[in-house]
């Protein structure tokens, strides 16, 4: 996830992409970059850091000339924040620039074959293979050469280009990725959200995926993929600045909750290539996976949460041994580490104190770290050996949900991956597992569809004073990241504990009227989840069930019922989260609570 903004018309462009640029810092800040159209040549700066790094540079846009140009603010994917991998990128021969939001899926592919043709690459990105490809198509004829550049990229891409060539155009395109433009008076925009032109117009062309737009200062001319024209229906918003943000949604929590479907695709599908799962930065052998003796896993928070639902996950497919503990007490409980044991360590941030601190003990104990973090370039990052990114862009609510949905995501490919390495899985179970996580997304959709029934009991029980949440196996794991979800936003107490072990003490707490929200999706301990609920009703709980269609006759024995859709049930953590998610979200929502910055939380945790 990034920021675009891009300009064509009578005014002077850098100062109108600075001013865009800020406005949408919110969607990635680790470097930002302007190119300007002199109407002699193509003048690129960048510069690593904050958008004011850059501003600093150029004399808040007042140095550089031009009635053309495209900005970027960056969240790095492929290579770290650096002022090399920073946006724009330019071609070879100087004659493109062009700013990108999303994944090039298959740049290797094409990097390689502009290789053999005499490319020569300046950065680590995937996008620097657009501006090169771009290039290398070119013709003099633009249309022509971006239709063969949209048929030949695969991925997730909002792209904004300038072509030296091309004084009064400007070039856009998109798939998968936001990009929509703005019409002025003489005037027009691109931008990756309404946020960075609102202030100059309200009018917006939305561009549909695989469409290719000519921008110029008093035309725009859209096409399909295949060069046929279309006709764009624009519209006018009407939101305010803080409302466009967040995309029309009153909190960035619940702008993140419903993009988890987009998010978790974006971690999953650049990695299945022609049904295999291909994680280009691991580093493992065969050999190397059959010597690890035990798996630690480290993190704190939700990231721990998703690091219990990976205990039951690696165990059951791997058959390796795995403890998961927290970062902030595995230092200072000298633990039993030597060079057979895999570390993973999962953290949103990449700066998690306790959980860094920890992987370097375990480093220095001859352990092998991978991580599962969301930033590139963050130390967590640099100190591992080996790094999966969740690619979920920002996440800007404090309570996480698209992040730890991502790490799930990744923990999946992860064991899928291993264990058929291992041969512990056979050709059917990793096809059918990887038919699984392509159909998370939908899945997730149908889910997030249904939100108002999540409203409703929201509405019944945001006056309780003490939840509890109870599961067996991943679904108690999911429990406990449910809890800290309400605890974290809406402040209520609650507790989230293994299903079974409620009546060896805690089962004294219930009584008349006290909400149980039990978790009952795994069929293999779905009989045994009845019991307990059963349990808790005997002793006057009022139980909010969550189950599966196959399980429909819950809703008998509960008070209430959530349904959701199957997955096998390693998967199922993904999908029972989110009516969680939601529910805490409702709660903290009728409680009046300040949902995107709890009190006395913050997003990073970077001390000890
Ligand atoms: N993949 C590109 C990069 O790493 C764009 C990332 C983005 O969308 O922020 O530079």
């Amino acid at each position: 996830m990034c920021g675009i903004v891009g300009y064509i018309g009578y005014d002077q462009a850098t100062p109108l992409l600075l001013e865009g640029l800020k406005k949408l810092e919110y969607r990635g800040y680790d470097s930002a970059g302007v190119a300007i159209h002199t109407g002699s040549e193509l003048k690129v700066v960048k510069a690593q850091g904050r958008l004011q790094m850059l501003s600093d540079k150029i004399n808040n846009g007042n140095n550089i000339k031009g009635f053309l140009g495209i900005g970027h603010t960056r969240w790095a994917t492929h290579g770290k924040p650096s002022e090399k991998n920073s946006h724009p990128h330019v071609s070879q021969l100087g004659k493109f620039a062009v700013v990108h939001n999303g994944i090039i899926e298959n740049y290797i592919q094409i990097k390689e074959e502009l290789l053999k043709n005499g490319v020569k690459f300046v950065s680590d990105t995937d996008t620097e293979v657009v501006a090169q490809l771009i290039e290398y198509y070119y013709d003099a004829d633009i249309l022509n050469t971006m239709s063969k550049v949209a048929n030949k990229i695969e991925g997730s891409y909002a792209l904004g280009i300038v072509c030296l060539d091309k004084p009064n155009e400007l070039i856009a395109m998109r798939k998968s990725s936001p990009l929509i433009i703005g019409i002025g008076k003489n005037e027009n925009f691109i931008a990756s959200d309404v946020t960075a032109i609102i202030s100059r117009t309200r009018d917006i062309i939305r561009l549909n995926d695989e469409e290719i737009a000519i921008i110029k200062k008093d035309k725009v001319t859209v096409y399909d993929k295949n060069k046929n024209r279309v006709t764009p229906i624009p519209f006018h918003v009407d939101w305010n600045i803080s409302t466009s943000e967040k995309s029309g949604y009153e909190h960035f929590m619940l702008k993140e909750i419903m993009e988890q479907p987009k998010s978790i695709m974006e971690t999953i599908k650049p990695r299945i290539k022609d049904g295999k799962i291909v994680l280009d930065d691991l580093n493992f052998s065969k050999d190397d996976l059959e010597k690890i003796s035990k798996i630690c896993i480290i993190a704190c928070g939700s990231a721990y949460h998703v690091g219990f639902v990976a205990k039951y996950i690696f165990e059951k497919i791997l058959r390796k041994p795995v403890e998961i503990t927290i970062a902030s007490e595995f230092r200072y409980m000298d633990p039993i580490i030597d060079d057979s044991v895999l570390v993973i360590s999962i953290s949103q941030s990449g700066e998690t104190a306790d959980t860094l601190a920890a992987l370097r003990e375990a480093k220095s104990s001859g352990a092998k770290v991978l991580s599962i973090v969301n930033v590139v370039g963050s130390s967590i990052a640099n100190d591992s050996d080996d790094v999966i990114y969740t690619w979920a862009g920002p996440e800007i609510a404090v309570a996480t949900t698209k992040a730890y949905s991502t790490q799930l995501s990744v923990v999946y490919l992860l064991a899928i991956h291993m264990a058929y390495m291992l041969s512990k899985i056979t050709k059917e179970q990793y096809d059918s597992y990887i038919n699984d996580l392509l159909l998370l997304p939908e899945k997730v959709e149908e889910i997030l569809a249904n939100k108002d029934t999540i409203k409703s009991f929201a509405q019944k029980f945001c006056n309780c004073k003490n939840i509890f949440f109870i599961g067996r196996n991943i679904d108690y794991a999911v429990s406990l990241e449910g809890s800290l979800k309400l605890k974290e936003i809406s402040y209520i107490h609650s507790e989230a504990y293994p299903a079974g072990e409620l009546k060896h003490g805690t089962i004294s707490l219930i009584e008349e009227g006290t909400l149980v929200v039990a978790l009952a999706t795994n069929d293999m301990l779905f009989d045994k989840m009845v019991s307990n609920i059963k349990e808790v009703k005997a002793r006057g709980a009022v139980v909010l069930s969550l189950t599966t269609e196959k399980h429909k006759d819950l809703e008998e024995i509960s008070d209430f019922n959530i349904c959701i859709p199957q997955v096998c049930d390693m998967m199922m953590a993904s999908l029972s989260v989110i009516p969680l998610q939601l529910f805490a979200y409702y709660v903290a929502h009728l409680k009046g609570c300040d949902i995107d910055k709890p009190r006395n939380l913050a997003k990073s945790v970077t001390v000890e």
